[in-house]
Formats: structure tokens, sequence, C-alpha cells
């Protein structure tokens, strides 16, 4: 079979790696002039050195995603700490701890106050099982309970996971992601990220073993339109999807990240990654070139200026790990539509892989995967596009 993947970020990526190892002719088109899509590396000329878009961070459940890098060849370039560990710091408060999960199914961690987060009983943690059985139209806010396991640990967490702020966001989703991970035990949930970049783990292995399978891969290449009667995967962005298939309903609400990479080092601590609480900032990744800093649900600070935003987050940096007061030089990344907002209403308007056109099928971390848009849920979204393609033939 001839199959035309449209989008080589990672939804398509996987969908293809699916296809051409059933032994399919693939011709895969790329807008941009690289692979990636919302999860690439570039050289920033301003900052002198390579860096992502963003940080991404995964979790050692994300099996699909685990899988997909075993099948490319790049299944070690991930790294992390060797336990499952979360290091927090408040920037209001100056308190420091760290989240110490134990490895096995049974969470031992919640009865140690070494281990768990500071001023909560073992008791506050069945907040987490009303997550897991949450029910459409759950929103987190109101499920995951108040104190302090909701403003250090499951606030947060949320905000990571899902983009959206959790008084608007669905529980779902959250619930989808903690079984798969906090709830399969410690060792399901091993923070990690890229030992170099997102291009170098995720996008250009992917590209040479699909070359090596005689993959046809036009990057450059803009589709304006479906051509009629070939077998398609549309592995667009949903508003792209849209524009090709206007036919579709599709998530139309979007939520922002915003990334700041300091031309600056900080020791990387145990973890080799930080939580930040109290302030703008909310994930620190030291690398060895840049600090880079995360704040997602970004809408909230659209209104300010990114030299605001720079000067802000880096005197929270400065406070919580005794760096320099004065700014160096920042690159600020604004991803505007980073995400669909994880809200029960754009839930609802997900499709699953199968389109109302014969022989086109749909991936992207918008499609309903019952996962938030992460590289997880993008390229499990790819591999449903896939199956439901040989299933169809
Ligand atoms: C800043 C940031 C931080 C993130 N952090 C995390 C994180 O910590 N953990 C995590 O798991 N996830 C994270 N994510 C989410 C993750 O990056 C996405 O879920 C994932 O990359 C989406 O992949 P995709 O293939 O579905 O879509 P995309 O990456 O958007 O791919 C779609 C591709 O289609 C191409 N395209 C568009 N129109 C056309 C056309 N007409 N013809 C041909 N090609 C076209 C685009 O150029 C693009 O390459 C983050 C995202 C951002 C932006």
């Amino acid at each position: 079979m001839s199959v035309h993947v449209i989008g080589a970020g990672l939804a398509g990526l996987s969908a293809a790696c699916r296809l051409a190892e059933s032994g399919h002719r693939i011709v895969l088109f790329e807008a941009a002039p690289q692979a990636g899509g919302r999860a690439r590396s570039y050289f920033d000329k301003q900052l002198g050195c390579r860096i992502d878009n963003g940080n991404h961070l995964l979790l050692s459940g994300n099996i699909s995603t685990l899988n997909y890098l075993q099948r490319i060849g790049a299944r070690h370039s991930l790294i992390g700490p060797a336990d499952p560990i979360f290091p927090f710091r408040d920037v209001k408060t100056g308190e420091a701890w760290t989240l110490r999960l134990t490895p096995g199914h049974f969470p031992w961690w919640v009865f140690s106050n070494h281990r768990r987060v500071p001023g909560t009983q073992p008791w506050h943690y069945l907040a987490l099982k009303k997550l897991l059985k949450a029910k459409p139209g759950d929103l987190v806010a109101p499920l995951a309970g108040g104190g302090a396991l909701y403003s250090k640990l499951l606030e947060p967490l949320a905000i990571a996971a899902l983009n959206t702020m959790p008084n608007i966001a669905a529980a779902q989703p959250l619930g989808a992601v903690l079984a798969e991970t906090l709830e399969r035990g410690g060792y399901a949930a091993l923070p990690r990220w890229t030992r170099i970049g997102l291009s170098e783990s995720f996008v250009d292995p992917a590209l040479d073993w699909l070359r090596q399978r005689g993959v046809d891969i036009r990057l450059g290449e803009r589709v304006s339109e479906l051509r009629p009667g070939q077998t398609t995967v549309v592995a667009l962005p949903p508003w792209a999807a849209k524009e090709l298939m206007p036919e579709l309903t599709v998530p139309d609400t979007f939520e922002s990240i915003c990334n700041l990479h300091f031309k600056a080092q900080m020791a990387a601590g145990e973890a080799g990654f930080y939580g930040l609480l109290g302030g703008m900032a909310e994930w620190v990744f030291p690398r060895e070139e840049v600090i880079s800093v995360t704040i997602s649900a970004a809408n909230r600070y659209a209104h300010m200026e990114q030299e605001q935003i720079s000067g802000r987050v880096w005197a929270e940096l400065s406070k919580a790990f005794g760096l320099n007061p004065e700014p160096p030089p920042c690159r600020v990344l604004w991803e505007k539509r980073a995400t669909f907002a994880c809200t029960p209403e754009q839930l609802a308007r997900r499709p699953g892989p199968r389109s109302p056109r014969p022989g086109v099928v749909l991936a992207g971390d918008w499609t309903d995967t019952g996962l938030p848009a992460t590289i997880e849920g993008a390229i499990r979204s790819g591999e449903a596009a896939a199956a439901a393609l040989l299933q169809a033939t």
C-alpha cells in the first residue's frame, strides 16, 4: 500500500515508522524545513548554542515513547535520576524538599515524612484515588482537594501535564497519566529528558530509520489539499487538519508555554532538574550551556513583555539557587498554541483516528488518546492511526 503521511511532528513520525515497519511505501510531507514540529532543537544565534524549543519532561511509564525510541535506536538517549525523585524549591518561603517515591507498586513513600510532601499526612493522598477515578466533566481542582498536597504537588503536576490551570482543567486525562505512572509504582515515574536535545533523540534517528527503509521524506513541502483516493495519515496540528478537512470537529482553544533559556550555568543537583513554586518559573533544567525554565499554561502571562518575564524569572532563580542577581543573556520562546486547552469542552471535540473520509486517518496529540497533549499522546496517536489504516486494508 502507498501511504502519504502529512506532518512530521512526533505523531507523523510515529505513524510513518509503524507503517514502514509493516512494509508499506510511505511519502512523508512536512511544511517546515525541519521535522519535529513542536518538539525540536535548533542552533540559537543569540545564545551561540543549540537549544530545544521547550523543555520536555517525560516519565519512565511513557511506554509508547520508550517503544518508539527503542524502534529507532535512540532508547538510551534519555537521561534522568536513578531514583524517582522530584526536588522542589519554594521561591517565596525558601523552603526546599524532595519528593522521594519508592520504587514498587505499593506507595510506601506516603508513610514516610522524609519522602512525602511536607505538611501532608498519608490520608491526604486519597485525593490521588479520586483523580484516578475521575469522570468526564470532572475538574482537577475540586477533586484534588486543598492544602499542602494540592499547592505543593498536585497543582504543579496538573499544570505541567495538562498545560491548563487546574480550576478549568479536566481531571480525566490527569487520572490517565497517574494510572500509567505513579499508580504503577515509583519506577514508572522516573523523570526523564533528552541527553542532548529533542531532535537528537526523537527526530533525527527517526528520519535516518525511515530513510533506511526507503521512505520518501519531503521537508519544506506544505500540503494544501488531500489527493482523492490516496491513503493518507493526516498528522497535523488541529487547525491545519481542519483546513484540509473542514468537516472535522477539532479542539479550537489553546494554551501557550513559555520557555526561557538563560546563558548561564548552575549545579544540576541530585535529580538534574527542579520544580519551583511560589513564582512564575515552574521547572528548571540546568543544561550544559544554558539554564532552561518552563512556564506552562502561560496565557495568564500573555500581557507581560518578554524582558519583564525574563527579569522576574531570573530574580526567582537567583534567590532560590544563590545565583548572580545580574541577569545573563536570555532567549524567551513563546509557543502560543503549544497544546489545546485541556478542558472538558475541548476534550469533547477530540476525534478518534478514523476520519469521515475513506482511507484517511488522523493523528496528533489533539486526537482522542485519553492522554493530555504530550509526547506520549502524540506517539500513541500515530500508532493508533497506523493501526486503523492497517485494519481497514
Ligand atoms: C514548549 C512546549 C513544551 C512541551 N513540553 C512537553 C513536556 O514536557 N512533555 C511532553 O510530553 N510534551 C510536551 N509538549 C507537547 C509535545 O511537544 C506535543 O504534544 C507533541 O510534540 C505534538 O506532536 P504532534 O505530531 O501531534 O504535532 P506537531 O508537533 O504540531 O506536528 C505537526 C507537524 O505538521 C506540520 N504541518 C503543519 N501544516 C502542514 C501542512 N499543511 N503540510 C505539511 N506539514 C504541515 C508542522 O510543521 C508540524 O511539524 C510541549 C510542547 C511545547 C510546544
